[in-house]
């Protein structure tokens, strides 16, 4: 069975200034909301943090500033639902070969009834590009191609 997917209008507006900043690397960070096997719901995402290291090739998350942001996300009762990153202007919106296997590390790491989601975002001609993907049963990578935004 699919699940539903839903995004806060502003969430997507957060994402499209986070990606748009770091348009020449890669930026990132992790996906907060509820969810349960029916559906999806995305609230809010973190930044990459003040002392993370972006390039055009990765970010790696500054650790300090996401267990801060989470722990805050906690008290709202808004919990880790997935990781997302950009793409540097001019790249597909696709998963490299590590972003694959990052995924489907992650995925592991989650229980098989409340599987995280994936998104890869870039900013290109003064607009915001996502895709979505999660993890099917045989451990592919597949893109979400249902989803709702709400404000
Ligand atoms: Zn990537």
């Amino acid at each position: 069975m699919k699940r539903k997917i839903i995004l806060n209008g502003r969430v997507l507006d957060k994402i499209a200034e986070l990606t748009r900043k770091y348009n020449e690397v890669e930026n990132g960070g992790l996906i907060y909301g509820r969810m349960n096997p029916k559906w999806v719901h995305i609230f809010d995402v973190s930044d990459a943090g003040k002392h993370a290291k972006r390039s055009r090739s990765g970010v790696i998350f500054d650790t300090e500033y996401l267990i801060q942001y989470t722990n805050q996300k906690l008290k709202e009762d808004l919990f880790v639902i997935g990781t997302w990153h950009s793409h540097p202007t001019g790249y597909s919106l696709y998963p490299s070969s590590i972003d694959k296997n990052t995924m489907q590390k992650i995925n592991k790491r989650f229980d098989p009834l409340h599987y995280p989601v994936f998104m890869i975002t870039k900013w290109e001609s003064n607009k915001l590009y996502f895709n979505l993907y999660e993890i099917n049963e045989d451990n592919r990578i597949s893109e979400i191609l249902l989803y709702e935004i709400v404000e």
